[in-house]
């Protein structure tokens, strides 16, 4: 595994594995890996002859400093964990690297109706963010696809709207959420609960879970509010959003009632100790 810093150094990696025909994965990541993150390699891997994980820190994308500042920082710990996984590249630019080359200039998206939803409206800023450093590490790293996890449905759907506006010659594949045994979805902010706070956090999925055995039979906004009352009482947990909208585009329900041949999706952004958590299952 080579670990590259400079963006000049993995574009000649790059160049040299296109001479060869070689097809390239890419996995963009902010570290703190876990299984999930390993998942998106082990299935890269499987898909193309080489793969190329990047861990960066996007400052740009938190719109809190606080949450900037507490975000686990493990790269040590990340680069022995990628050793496990058929992992060929690690890509670690800094901030200067990666905002002040020349190379990597990219002009501003206008990301539309999914800044204005769910994550969007809550977090200003956040998702300007994350297309500007996807769309610059894809200029870095040229990838043939791109890896990303549902665990963050909205943000896979705002880089498909990256790719398809630009369009940029790259494959996005979708990937399934890791779970701990207690269904908690994996995720780095998870090191920040407690573990009486991780177990509890296993009612996030067992709401959700209600919610999908339960779609049909009660309609949308009442399986809404029985699961919240079941599940995820205040307190423990802070309630920011539970919705449910049509899995294709995160459009909201025309009327609190179900339709026949249509996809939906649930998704949930609840606190929990302090610690935003998000998830979503596909009904
Ligand atoms: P992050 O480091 O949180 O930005 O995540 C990097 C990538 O890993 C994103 O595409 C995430 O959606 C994905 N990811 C995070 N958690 C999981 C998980 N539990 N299962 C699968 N993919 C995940």
């Amino acid at each position: 595994m080579q670990v590259f810093k400079h963006i000049l150094d993995i574009q000649a990696f790059i160049g040299d594995a296109k001479l060869l025909n070689k097809k390239i994965g890419f996995v963009p990541t902010m570290g703190a890996l876990h299984e999930g993150h390993l998942s998106l390699i082990e299935r890269a891997s499987k898909e193309c002859d080489i793969v190329i994980m990047s861990i960066f820190i996007n400052p740009t994308q938190f719109n809190n400093q606080e949450d900037f500042d507490k975000y686990p920082r493990t790269l040590a710990q990340d680069l022995e964990l990628l050793k496990s996984v058929p992992c060929d590249v690690v890509f670690t630019p800094t901030v200067t690297e990666m905002y002040e080359n020349p190379l990597l200039e990219v002009a501003p998206l206008n990301i539309g109706y999914l800044d204005t939803v769910l994550e969007g409206s809550r977090r200003p800023g956040h998702y300007a963010g994350v297309v500007m450093i996807v769309e610059k590490l894809l200029k870095a790293v040229s990838p043939d696809a791109i890896y990303m996890g549902l665990k963050d449905y909205q943000q896979v759907k705002v880089i498909d709207h990256l790719i398809k506006t630009k369009e940029l010659p790259i494959q996005l594949v979708g990937c399934h959420t890791l779970r701990e045994p207690n269904g908690v979805a994996m995720s780095s902010r998870n090191m920040r609960l407690s573990a009486a706070g991780k177990e509890t956090a296993g009612q996030i999925y067992k709401a959700l879970s209600y919610i999908r055995e339960n779609k049909g039979s009660i309609s949308p906004n009442e399986l809404c509010v029985m699961a919240i009352h079941q599940f995820l009482p205040k307190p423990p947990f802070e309630m920011e959003y539970l919705e449910i909208r049509h899995a294709h585009d995160l459009s909201g329900l025309e009327s609190d009632q179900w339709q026949e041949d249509i996809d939906y999706v649930v998704l949930i952004a609840a606190w929990l100790e302090g610690v935003r958590l998000i998830d979503n299952l596909e009904l």
